[in-house]
């Protein structure tokens, strides 16, 4: 596979980067995934703009313009064309320095990584069936808003689901739903479609504003605010979302079926409502 470092194309084998890197040396960077449809990005514009969002907030200079992001992009889809779906992977850090917390004086240049990856959606089973979870503390810092590299406890809450064998950590930070280790997460309360708000304790992220969106264009009835811990276990249905994993129904929490154990009418129209918008946004040119 190809993929590019600092201004070039390469296989992935040929990628190396210095050892005194900041993101390898303290995680000082940031990073976005892009969803390919048919050699389309989806919500490019979108994902770029969180991009420009999590450099700003930890300082570091945005290396390439809308275009030339733009550019890059198109010709790594098109290097690994093979693959129908692919999942673009963009890192950024604040480049190479000796080794000291503070930003190297004078100025270097940011390390920019990109490589492609096959994109599976979920199978129409794992759709039809839903997914378990279990719930754990956010033990995250203050900043989840930036989608930084430094994912040690997300790493670590992941690895908890695994443990557990089921596909995804939910957290609660202070009795309050946040999100999952590597997605948002929606409740359903008598046919009302509850959000947690976008603040520092969630990533925003790109399919939870797509979301938002065909609820709000479809009238399903939308409630952004707190879910409290309770909100949660009682829920008619909980859904994770995220470019990678779309919608899916968790239909176990902590061992415990959600409703009856099955993804709910809410869920399912939603579903169908992503599929259609993404057919309909993706269509072949
Ligand atoms: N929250 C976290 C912590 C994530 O890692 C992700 C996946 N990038 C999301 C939410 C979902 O974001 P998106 O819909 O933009 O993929």
């Amino acid at each position: 596979d190809t993929v590019y470092l600092n201004g070039s194309f390469m296989p992935s084998a040929q990628a190396t980067i210095p050892v005194l890197d900041r993101g390898f040396i303290f995680g000082d960077g940031i990073y976005e995934v892009i969803p390919v449809y048919s050699s389309q990005p989806f919500r490019l514009q979108e994902h770029l703009s969180r991009l420009v969002h999590s450099l700003d907030a930890v300082r570091i200079r945005n290396p390439l313009d809308f275009s030339g992001w733009q550019a890059m992009i198109t010709r790594l889809i098109q290097e690994n064309r093979a693959w129908k779906d692919q999942s673009v992977y963009l890192q950024v850090t604040r480049g190479v320095a000796p080794r000291d917390q503070a930003f190297p004086v004078p100025d270097v240049e940011p390390t920019v990584f990109a490589m492609s990856m096959p994109l599976s959606t979920p199978s129409a089973e794992l759709v039809a069936s839903g997914v378990s979870a279990i719930t754990a503390l956010d033990i995250r810092w203050q900043r989840c808003n930036i989608k930084a590299i430094s994912l040690l406890a997300n790493v670590l809450l992941r690895q908890e689901a695994v443990d557990h064998g089921v596909a995804e950590t939910l957290m609660l930070r202070d009795g309050w739903l946040t999100e999952g280790s590597s997605s948002n997460v929606f409740i359903v309360h008598e046919g009302t479609l509850l959000a947690p708000p976008k603040d520092q304790h969630m990533l925003p992220g790109i399919t939870y504003d797509v979301i938002l969106e065909l609820a709000e264009y479809h009238a399903i009835p939308l409630r952004i605010g707190a879910v409290s811990e309770a909100q949660l276990r009682h829920a008619d249905e909980i859904w994770l979302t995220s470019s990678t994993k779309e919608i899916l129904a968790v239909v176990s929490l902590d061992g415990k079926a959600v409703h009856d154990g099955r993804p709910g009418p809410v869920f399912r129209r939603m579903y169908a409502l992503y599929q259609d918008f993404k057919n309909q946004v993706m269509r072949p040119r």
